[in-house]
């Protein structure tokens, strides 16, 4: 069991861990500030971002950098922040990424730990569609965060705990338009991803 000992008294309490899933494509702050402020509201002792190897809701749609590159991506996002984690147990196990099946790792991992599955409003709305949502309701809280737009909800049949964030209007999809076409993208996405695009190459960028 993994437990956390909060003194030499032994007041002992499950961890609480955070699952924050994503393509990542690339990473944002949006993501970022989601991930730190549900940590701090839902005083979690981590929160992993974990990168999707084959995220088959986005089949068809567009392509997808590899997901190394979006590992090393998210890496170079959450270097040195407290708390966050970068996922590689979808890469690791390969295939499309199911929710519950990372789940079933981390209560393998954490054991004890009570795990908490957090999601935009856009992801939120389509759970019902998810594989084994149902399970993925018993298998851990779920938390759904406001993105900017209009408010979607999230299907009413499952229990959502409701976490406000700082909303900020940034999207994976609107950061590659910008590479497209030579918009700015500074301050949105961090030097250090921004490093790591123009070293491999991604999106198109020069260098
Ligand atoms: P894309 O624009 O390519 O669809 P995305 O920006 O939605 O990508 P994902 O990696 O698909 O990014 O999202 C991972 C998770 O992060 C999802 O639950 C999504 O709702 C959430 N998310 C993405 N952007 C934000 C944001 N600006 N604020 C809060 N949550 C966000």
């Amino acid at each position: 069991m993994v437990w956390q000992v909060f003194d030499s008294y032994t007041l002992i309490v499950p961890m609480r861990v955070g699952l924050f899933g994503g393509t990542f494509d690339p990473p944002h702050l949006g993501h970022l500030v989601t991930a730190v402020n549900v940590r701090h509201v839902l005083k979690l002792d981590l929160v992993v971002l974990m990168v999707a190897n084959d995220p088959w809701q986005k089949h068809g749609t567009r392509e997808v950098a590899s997901a190394q590159d979006r590992l090393t991506m998210v890496q170079a996002a959450i270097a040195g922040v407290d708390g966050l984690l970068a996922g590689d147990d979808e890469i690791t196990r390969g295939g499309p990424s199911y929710t519950s099946d990372t789940l079933a790792v981390l209560h393998e991992r954490y054991r004890g730990a009570e795990i908490f599955t957090i999601v935009g409003d856009d992801a939120a709305a389509k759970f019902g569609s998810w594989q084994r949502a149902d399970e993925i309701a018993k298998q851990s809280t779920l938390v759904v965060v406001d993105r900017p737009g209009s408010p979607l909800l999230p299907p009413s049949e499952f229990n959502w705990h409701r976490v406000e964030v700082p909303r900020l209007e940034v999207s994976s999809s609107d950061l590659r338009a910008r590479f497209i076409d030579g918009r700015p993208l500074k301050y949105l996405v961090s030097d250090a991803v921004l490093q790591v695009i123009a070293e491999r190459r991604l999106y198109g960028s020069k260098s």
